[in-house]
């Protein structure tokens, strides 16, 4: 990530930068967001190395899930999902159509010349 070399152990670097968090190798870690069953659309911070390097930084960066937006969260996702999913899929249709159209115009044509 930084190509600096001038990193020191201080526990001033933590004063450095916008007041995001540093995990325990020293890099500024990635905020992510969960989409596990008990934690949906939570976000959190985690290290770029984890589970690598020895480096276990995990933070929250999100209050706790209550149980409404629990219950909520995860159908809003699948819905989103879901219509993605059929946006795509009517994407597709219309490319097909044009196509069925395009060629039933050449056969057409090719009888119309004939
Ligand atoms: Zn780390």
């Amino acid at each position: 990530m930084a190509g600096m070399s001038t990193s020191s152990n201080s526990s001033a670097n933590q004063l450095q930068g916008d007041g995001g968090p540093t995990c325990h190798c020293g890099l500024r870690p990635y905020l992510k967001t969960s989409w596990t069953d008990a934690n949906p659309g939570r976000r959190f911070y985690s290290c770029p190395n984890y589970q690598r390097n020895g480096c276990n930084y995990f933070v929250w960066e999100d209050p706790p899930m209550c149980s409404r937006s629990m219950m909520i969260l995860p159908g809003m996702r699948r819905t989103k999902v879901q219509m993605e999913k059929e946006i795509a899929d009517l994407k597709r249709a219309k490319k097909l159509m044009e196509f069925l159209l395009f060629v039933s115009w050449c056969i057409f044509l090719s009888f119309w010349s004939s």
